[in-house]
């Protein structure tokens, strides 16, 4: 049997909320019905902060709603909601989300500009928070932002990355995720931080996090999988970035991450062709095209398609 790789969608979430599109609820969980419907089974469906920071997450509450009211909700299937705080909290277990994520930014002046909080401030956080969430039968896990690098400080030194999540795994998170939040990374920043962070918080399962902003996310999607973690998130079409992190662009994109893994032996859970469908009905819904590449390209192999086609006239160097 194939090893596992466990694939997070975050396009409900890190996708839509930078997106200039704001898609209204019915389309939210018309994309979410569809991701499940591809075998997506943890996704990160909303985030719990102020709509006048974030108006695209406005609606998370009716979002949650409608997870809970629908008939398509896989009783395996598990909604993240992302928290920053207790007032978050509390509305992350009013809605119902099965988890939560918590944010915390490894560098301070980030830390500062996305949550008006130093580092430690988001540390003293995500520590409140844990032992309520624990109780409230939620699982948990911390994302450890610009874990490669800050759009304001530059280098962030792996040693600093290694005490934040030392100083997390006191709350005993169920997974740590390394977050480049900037697109940054290189494949070996990924296997360096794996290592330091796995030593640091043992026992906690680790989840890369990758945006594409430099060509490198998918490289380091693998780095990441040679290292041992087993848990990526990604975004369909590679929608998605940060408002608060200057030309942050997608995600790396879930179509394209599965493609990859499946072609390297790894099972995801996803049926592609059936993922790869959603890509041109969200590029519809947002008004305008995604990154991802496998929804144009084509899925390997599907060389009758081609010879439907015909010849082309094109000469394929
Ligand atoms: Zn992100």
């Amino acid at each position: 049997m194939k090893e596992r790789v466990e694939v997070v969608e975050v396009s409900p979430r890190d996708g839509l909320q930078s997106d200039p599109t704001i898609l209204p609820t019915a389309a939210k969980l018309g994309l979410i019905r569809r991701l499940v419907g591809a075998g997506l089974r943890r996704i990160e469906t909303v985030s719990f902060v102020n709509p006048k920071r974030v108006p695209q997450m406005a609606d998370a509450d009716d979002v949650m709603a409608g997870i809970r009211a629908a008939e398509w909700w896989p009783s395996d299937a598990s909604a993240i909601g992302l928290v920053l705080n207790d007032r978050g909290l509390a509305r992350a277990i009013d809605t119902g989300v099965d988890e939560i994520n918590v944010v915390v930014v490894c560098s301070d002046t980030f830390a500062e500009r996305n949550q008006g909080q130093s580092t430690q401030g988001l540390i003293d956080a995500w520590l409140s928070i844990a032992e309520q969430a624990r109780n409230s039968g939620l699982a948990t896990s911390v994302t450890l932002a610009a874990s490669f690098g800050c759009p304001f400080e530059g280098e962030v030194p792996p040693e600093r990355v290694a005490w934040v999540a030392e100083q997390v795994s006191a709350g005993r998170p169920d997974e740590i995720a390394l977050a480049d939040s900037i697109g940054v990374a290189v494949p070996t920043d990924v296997t360096e931080r794996v290592e330091l962070v796995a030593a640091a918080a043992p026992g906690i399962r680790l989840r890369g996090h990758f945006h594409n902003t430099r060509n490198t996310g998918f490289a380091n999607a693998v780095a990441a999988v040679q290292s041992g973690v087993r848990v990526l998130d990604s975004s369909l079409g590679g929608i998605g970035g940060c408002p608060f992190a200057p030309n942050a662009t997608g995600n790396i994109a879930t179509e394209d991450l599965v493609n990859l893994l499946h072609r390297m032996g790894w099972s995801t859970g996803v049926d592609l062709a059936e993922l790869s469908s959603i890509v041109p009905w969200v590029e519809g819904e947002l008004g305008h095209g995604t990154p991802g590449l496998l929804a144009k390209a084509g899925i390997f192999p599907d060389v009758a398609r081609n010879r439907a086609q015909g010849d082309r006239g094109e000469v394929d160097a």
